[in-house]
Formats: structure tokens, C-alpha cells, sequence
């Protein structure tokens, strides 16, 4: 049985806008890479896409490829939708994913109901492809 036939993938109300420091991040995900920014000066990995490190106010780094693996940091669950546009798509998990390298990313997960969802259950990125221009980064559980 295909496994991916059973994955509902839900559809973003706003495509991301993608700026100059995010290009390489989204570049990277259309090849189903997940990269994430890496100080030059400090190491540290930043995420969201930042022209220059938090830390140490420097502006060189690199782009790492992160495992995509991770578990679930926190979580909420929308109930109730307060805009028509969330009418079918209640209820609705938002998760944070803490990488197993560090950085933690707003998502969701794909394969199991929201009601389901507990922290620390570990999970995996899979990558959508949204048009030719934007792939996004979902989670599922690893079973
Ligand atoms: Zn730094």
C-alpha cells in the first residue's frame, strides 16, 4: 500500500513570499534538502533565515543540511475557527519541531489527527511541493 496515498496534506491560506536572505532556503527545499543557516564566526544555527547571526552580529555563514528528523517541542490545537477561511480545516495542530540539530520550525504533521499529537513524539521533515516555486517542510511521526 502506498503510505502516501493515506497523508492529507493541507493547503496553505498564503503562500510564503520569498526575500533575497530566504532564497537559498527555499532553493534548498525544492531539491528536498532541508538547510538551515550556520554562523561562520559563532556556529550557531539560525533559523528563521537572518542576514546576520543574533549572537555575534556576523554576517558570513553557511547552509547546513539538517537530518530532518526531530520531535515535537510544543503544540496547539484550533478548535474553533475564527476566520471563514478555517472553516474546514478544524481542528487544526500547529506544531513547533525542535530539529535533532537544534533549530525548531513552525509546521505541521501530516500523519496522525491532532487529538493524537503529544510532545516529544519524534518525527521526520517531508517535503510538498506547492508550485514551481515554493516546496514546504511538513512533518510526519516516524513510526
Ligand atoms: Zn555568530
Amino acid at each position: 500500500m502506498d503510505k502516501q496515498k493515506d497523508i492529507m496534506i493541507p493547503e496553505p491560506l498564503l503562500m510564503p513570499v520569498i526575500e533575497v536572505e530566504h532564497s537559498f532556503f527555499w532553493e534548498s527545499l525544492s531539491k528536498n534538502e532541508l538547510r538551515i543557516q550556520k554562523c561562520s564566526n559563532c556556529a550557531i544555527l539560525r533559523y528563521p533565515p537572518n542576514p546576520m547571526c543574533s549572537q555575534c552580529q556576523f554576517f558570513e555563514h553557511s547552509w547546513e543540511l539538517m537530518s530532518g528528523n526531530g520531535e515535537i517541542f510544543s503544540y496547539v490545537v484550533t478548535h474553533q475557527p475564527t476566520h471563514s477561511a478555517f472553516r474546514d480545516r478544524t481542528p487544526l495542530a500547529t506544531v513547533i519541531v525542535e530539529l535533532d540539530e537544534g533549530p525548531r520550525l513552525v509546521s505541521n504533521i501530516l500523519n496522525i489527527s491532532p487529538s493524537e499529537i503529544k510532545i516529544g513524539m519524534k518525527v521526520r521533515v517531508v517535503f510538498q511541493k506547492m508550485d514551481d516555486e515554493i516546496t514546504l517542510p511538513f512533518f510526519e511521526l516516524i513510526d
